[in-house]
C-alpha cells in the first residue's frame, strides 16, 4: 500500500495536528475519549499538498481512499449515501493547522438529492425537516463549491416569505420549502448552465477540490502572508455524518465556552439556537439564547454538556471553545479548540486551574505571553463605545495605553489647557526635550514622524503614557494649529483618542474603564516571582514614576537619569548659565544653584525606594540639547547673566555640534568639566548622609559613570568623584558605603571590560546606545530605513525592539566574561530598553545577569518573562535527560 491520506476519526489524535489540521485532530481525540461525536474521517495536509502536485486533481488512490472510509461510516451508523429509505448525508468542513480566515466554509447535508430527500423523510417521518435540509444543501454548495453568489439565493428565500406574509425561516412549511427546493435548482440552472450534481459521490469530490483549492485563495494567502503562516502546510478536509438540531422543538444547534471569555469566570459561557442548524446561532438569522436557558429548556442535556465540558477541560487542561448540536434530545460534539480570551480571562484561569490541581504553577506561568500584561496595567477603552467610533489613522504603537482628549500643538497650549482643568492630547510632527513639560501633562501623545525610538516614544513608554508615534498618515501643522487625516481636518480644541497598544487614532472623546489588578493576578504574580532569579529593577527618574514602579513591583531603580531634572522650567536657567559660562567660577556659582535641587530630588527618590538599591547615572546628554534656541531666550539668559546677547550667541553657536550623539556627551563632559559630575556626586551622597540622618536608613548608592569606553577614562573621573565624595564625609564627618561603576554602551568597553572592571564595581548595559554604536545606525534616523528592513525581511525586529542577542548580545556575553574575570563579584544589569522586552529579557537571563531595569509599565512584564526563563530552562533540562 501505499502513503496513507485518510484517517478515521478512530485513528487520529491531539497529537497530529499537523496532518489532520486542527479540528481534525481534536474530532479524533474527542472521539477516542469517548465523547459523542459522529462518525467521519479527515483527508490530510499532505493530500492537501499532492492535490497541488497533481494539477489540482483528486487522483484515483485517493478517491478509493475516501469511498473506502465512507462505507466504514455507512456500516456504522446503517445508512448509506443516497439511500431510497434511509440515507447518509455529511457535512465537509476545511480544517487547517491554524485556524484561519478565508478558507473554504462547511457545506452541511450533502448527500440530498431528489431520491435522497424521499428517503430522509421516510426515515424521519419529518417532511418539513428534509427539505429545509435540502434547500440548505442547495445554497452552500452552490454559493461554497461552486462560487454562486449566496445573495441569489437569499433573495429568492426573501420573497418566498414575503409572499407567505412571514419573518422567519422556521415560519414556512414543509411544502414552501419544497417549493424552495426547486427554485434553488433554478438559480443554480441558470448560473451554471447544467443540472444541480445529483450524484453524492461527484457532490462529494467537488466539495473536496473546492477545499484543497481554498487554501491558495487570495483572502487566505494574505492572511498567511500577515501572520507569517508558511503556505507549504495545506489544509485537511474533514468528512462527517450529519447530526441534526433542525428536527424540531427538541433539536438545536450551539457554541459555547468552558469558561467565561472575558473575565474567566468558572462557568459555562455561551449560546444555542432551537431548530436551527450549523451557523444559524452566529448568523444572526434569529436571536439566540443564552445556555443558561438550556438547563431550563432540556435539563437532562445540560446535565450532560456541563459533564463533557468538565471531561473536555480536565483533558485539555485549559478552557475550550466548543461547538455542539442535539439531535431530538441527544448531544452530540462537533468541534473543540482553545479558546481566546482577555488577559484578564487568561489570569483568572491559569491561577483557577493551578487551584483546581489541573495544572501546576509552572504551566500557568507559560500560558501568558508578557506583553499581554500590557492590557492589564493601562486603563483601557469601553469596548462599546470603541466599536461605534470612527478611525482617524494608523500610526506605530509607540507606548500603549488609552487616551483622550483636545488636541493641542504646543507642549506650552497642553500645560495651560491642563491648568484650566482640561484633558488635552499633545500632537507634534515630532517632540523634543523641551517639550516635556507638556508631555508630562498631556493624557498621550501623537506625533507624525519617528519611529518606536524616537524621542516621544522612548520617553513616553518611560512615563507609562500613552503615545503613537510615526503616524505619517497625519499632517501636522504646528504653526497653523491643525492636522489633516484624508478629507478630515482638526483644530486645536478637537477630540481625538489614542490607543498606544495598536497604534491606532479615533475621533472624538472615548470613554474609559480603569482596569482591576484583581487577587488573581496579585498571587499569578507572587508565583512569577517565587521562580525567576533574575531581579528587576525600573528605570525612574522622579518620585511619582519611582512609586508607580514599586507598585509594579520594582526592586530598585537601575536607571535614575539626572538630565530631565535639569529640563524643568525652573532650573534650566540656571543649567543654561552652567553650559554657557566661560569661567570655572562662573560655572561653579550655577551649579551651586543646582546643588540643593539635585540634593531634593535625590533625597525624595531615596525616601520611596527605601532600602532598595538606586543607580544614579550622572549627566549623559549632549549640552547643546540644553541651550537656547531662539532669540528671546537667549536675550533673556545675557540678562541674567550680565554679558551682552550678542556675546552669548557666538558661545551657544560654539557649543553646536554636527553628531551630537558622539559628540560632546556622557563621561566626556567630566573630563572638560570635572565640577558638573562632582556637584551631582555631592547632591547623591549628601542626601544619602541626609537619608541617614533624619530617617535612620542607610543606602548603598550607586553611581554610574556613562559612556565609558576606555578604562583609563574611568579612572580619571572615578578619581574627580572620590575625592568628591571624601571632602563631603569630611565636612560632614560621616560617612556611607558607596558604588562607582559605568555603563557598558560603547562597544570598545564590551571588549576591554577586563581592564574596566578593574575600575568599576557594577556594569549596566545600555543597549540603546549599544545597539546605535554597534550597528552605526543613529537611533534617531533610523526610522526613515529601519521599516525596510523589516518589510524586506533582512532582519524579524527593529534591533533597537528586540536585542540582537547574535551581535550586540555577543558584546555583552564578552563583557560579562571579561568582567566577572577581573571582579567575580561584579553586578552586572541592564537599563537600556530591551530590559523591559521579553526574549531579551530571557536573553539576559541566560547570560547571567542580575538584574535588569525598565520603565515602570513594563516591570510586571519583565518579572513574568524572567520566570518564563526559568521555566523554560528547566523544561529543557528535562527534554536532555
Ligand atoms: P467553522 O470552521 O467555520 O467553525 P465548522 O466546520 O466548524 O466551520 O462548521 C460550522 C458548523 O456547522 C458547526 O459548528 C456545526 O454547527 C455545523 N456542522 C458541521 N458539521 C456538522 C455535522 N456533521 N453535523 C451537524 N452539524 C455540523
Ligand atoms: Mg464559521
Ligand atoms: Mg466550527
Amino acid at each position: 500500500m501505499g502513503k496513507k491520506y485518510v484517517y478515521s476519526f478512530k485513528e487520529g489524535s491531539k497529537e497530529m495536528k499537523s496532518l489532520l489540521g486542527g479540528k481534525g485532530s481534536n474530532l479524533a481525540e474527542m472521539t477516542n475519549i469517548g465523547l459523542p461525536v459522529p462518525p467521519g474521517f479527515t483527508i490530510t495536509t499532505e493530500a492537501c499538498n499532492r492535490f497541488y502536485d497533481e494539477g489540482q486533481k483528486l487522483w484515483p488512490e485517493l478517491l478509493e481512499e475516501i469511498y473506502l472510509n465512507l462505507a466504514e461510516v455507512e456500516k456504522t451508523l446503517g445508512k448509506r449515501f443516497s439511500d431510497q429509505s434511509n440515507p447518509l448525508l455529511v457535512s465537509v468542513r476545511s480544517g487547517a493547522v491554524f485556524s484561519m480566515p478565508g478558507m473554504m466554509d462547511t457545506i452541511l447535508n450533502l448527500g440530498l438529492n431528489d431520491d435522497a430527500v424521499k428517503g430522509l423523510i421516510s426515515s424521519t417521518g419529518n417532511e418539513r425537516f428534509a427539505y429545509d435540509s435540502y434547500r440548505r444543501f442547495i445554497q452552500m454548495f452552490s454559493d461554497i463549491a461552486m462560487g454562486i453568489p449566496k445573495r441569489k439565493f437569499d433573495e429568492v428565500m426573501e420573497k418566498m416569505k414575503e409572499d407567505k406574509g412571514v419573518h422567519l425561516d422556521t415560519e414556512l412549511e414543509a411544502e414552501d420549502l419544497k417549493e424552495l427546493v426547486r427554485r434553488f435548482k433554478d438559480v443554480y440552472y441558470e448560473d451554471m448552465g447544467t443540472e444541480f450534481p445529483q450524484d453524492p459521490m461527484k457532490q462529494l469530490q467537488l466539495a473536496i477540490e473546492a477545499v484543497f483549492s481554498s487554501w491558495n485563495n487570495p483572502r487566505a494567502v494574505i492572511y498567511r502572508k500577515l501572520h507569517d503562516i508558511p503556505g507549504n502546510l495545506g489544509t485537511a478536509v474533514n468528512v462527517q455524518s450529519m447530526v441534526y438540531g433542525n428536527m424540531g422543538d427538541t433539536s438545536g444547534t450551539g457554541v459555547a465556552f468552558t469558561r467565561n471569555p472575558a473575565n474567566g469566570e468558572n462557568k459555562i459561557y455561551g449560546e444555542f439556537l432551537m431548530n436551527a442548524q450549523g451557523e444559524d446561532v452566529v448568523a444572526g438569522i434569529r436571536t439566540p439564547k443564552s445556555i443558561s436557558e438550556l438547563e431550563e429548556v432540556m435539563p437532562e442535556v445540560f446535565e450532560e454538556f456541563r459533564k463533557v465540558t468538565n471531561i473536555l477541560e480536565s483533558h485539555y487542561r485549559d478552557m475550550q471553545d466548543i461547538e455542539f448540536t442535539i439531535e431530538k434530545g441527544k448531544l452530540f460534539m462537533l468541534q473543540t479548540r482553545t479558546g481566546k480570551r482577555t488577559t484578564q480571562a487568561a489570569i483568572n484561569i491559569a491561577v483557577d486551574l493551578v487551584n483546581e490541581g489541573k495544572i501546576s504553577k509552572d504551566e500557568a506561568i507559560l500560558r501568558i505571553e508578557p506583553n499581554q500584561l500590557n492590557q492589564l496595567l493601562h486603563p483601557a477603552f469601553d469596548t462599546k463605545k470603541l466599536a461605534e467610533s470612527e478611525v482617524l489613522a494608523k500610526g506605530l504603537p509607540a507606548s500603549p495605553g488609552a487616551a483622550s482628549g483636545k488636541i493641542y500643538f504646543h507642549a506650552k497650549d497642553v500645560v495651560e489647557a491642563k491648568g484650566r482643568g482640561e484633558k488635552a492630547i499633545l500632537v507634534r510632527q515630532e517632540t523634543s526635550p523641551e517639550d516635556i513639560e507638556g508631555m508630562i501633562m498631556a493624557e498621550g501623545i501623537l506625533t507624525a514622524r519617528g519611529g518606536m525610538t524616537s524621542h516621544a516614544a522612548v520617553v513616553a513608554r518611560g512615563m507609562g503614557k500613552c503615545c503613537v508615534a510615526g503616524c505619517s498618515e497625519v499632517r501636522v501643522d504646528e504653526l497653523q494649529r491643525t492636522m489633516k487625516s484624508g478629507s478630515i481636518t482638526l483644530k486645536e480644541g478637537d477630540y481625538i483618542s489614542l490607543d498606544g497598544s495598536i497604534g491606532t487614532v479615533y475621533l472624538g472623546d472615548i470613554p474609559k474603564v480603569e482596569p482591576e489588578l484583581s487577587g488573581h493576578f496579585g498571587e499569578f504574580m507572587s508565583w512569577v516571582d517565587e521562580v525567576r532569579r533574575l531581579k528587576v529593577r525600573t528605570n525612574a527618574d522622579t518620585p511619582k514614576d519611582s512609586a508607580q514602579a514599586v507598585k509594579f513591583g520594582a526592586e530598585g531603580i537601575g536607571l535614575c537619569r539626572t538630565e530631565h531634572m535639569f529640563f524643568d522650567e525652573a532650573r534650566i536657567p540656571a543649567v543654561r548659565r552652567m553650559i554657557v559660562s566661560n569661567s570655572e567660577t562662573q560655572r561653579k556659582k550655577a551649579l551651586e544653584e543646582l546643588l540643593p535641587l539635585q540634593r531634593k530630588d535625590f533625597y525624595e527618590i531615596y525616601k520611596i525606594m527605601e532600602e532598595r538599591p538606586v543607580t544614579i547615572r550622572l549627566l549623559d546628554p549632549p549640552l547643546h540639547e540644553f541651550l537656547p534656541s531662539n532669540a528671546k531666550d537667549i536675550e533673556e539668559l545675557a540678562k541674567s547673566m550680565g554679558i551682552a546677547a550678542e556675546d552669548l550667541k557666538d558661545t551657544v553657536e560654539s557649543l553646536e555640534e554636527v553628531n551630537p550623539m558622539l559628540g560632546h556627551r556622557g563621561c566626556r563632559l567630566a573630563v572638560t568639566y570635572p565640577e558638573i559630575y562632582r556637584m551631582q556626586t555631592r547632591a547623591i551622597i549628601e542626601a544619602a548622609l541626609d537619608y541617614k540622618v533624619n530617617d535612620g536608613v542607610e543606602i548603598v548608592p550607586e553611581i554610574m559613570i556613562p559612556l565609558i569606553g576606555d578604562a583609563d577614562e574611568l579612572t580619571y573621573v572615578k578619581k574627580e568623584v572620590i575625592a568628591e565624595i571624601e571632602d563631603v564625609f569630611r565636612e560632614r564627618s560621616d560617612s556611607i558605603e558607596y558604588m562607582i561603576g559605568t555603563m557598558i554602551e560603547v562597544p570598545r568597553a564590551a571588549i576591554t571590560a577586563d581592564d574596566i572592571a578593574k575600575e568599576a564595581e557594577f556594569f549596566s548595559f545600555g543597549t540603546n546606545d549599544l545597539t546605535q554604536m554597534g550597528f552605526g545606525f543613529s537611533r534617531d534616523d533610523s526610522g526613515k530605513f529601519l521599516n525596510a528592513y523589516v518589510d524586506k525581511g533582512i532582519f524579524a525586529k527593529s534591533p533597537f525592539e528586540v536585542l540582537d542577542q547574535r551581535g550586540i548580545g555577543k558584546m555583552m556575553e564578552i563583557a560579562v566574561d571579561l568582567g566577572r574575570k577581573t571582579r567575580p563579584d561584579i553586578k552586572l544589569g541592564i537599563c537600556g530598553e530591551h530590559g523591559g522586552e521579553p526574549s531579551s529579557v530571557e536573553f539576559c537571563h541566560r547570560i547571567g545577569l542580575d538584574y535588569v531595569s525598565c520603565s515602570p509599565y513594563r516591570v510586571p512584564i519583565a518579572r513574568l518573562a524572567a520566570a518564563q526563563a526559568v521555566v523554560k530552562e528547566r523544561m529543557n533540562l528535562q527534554l536532555d535527560k
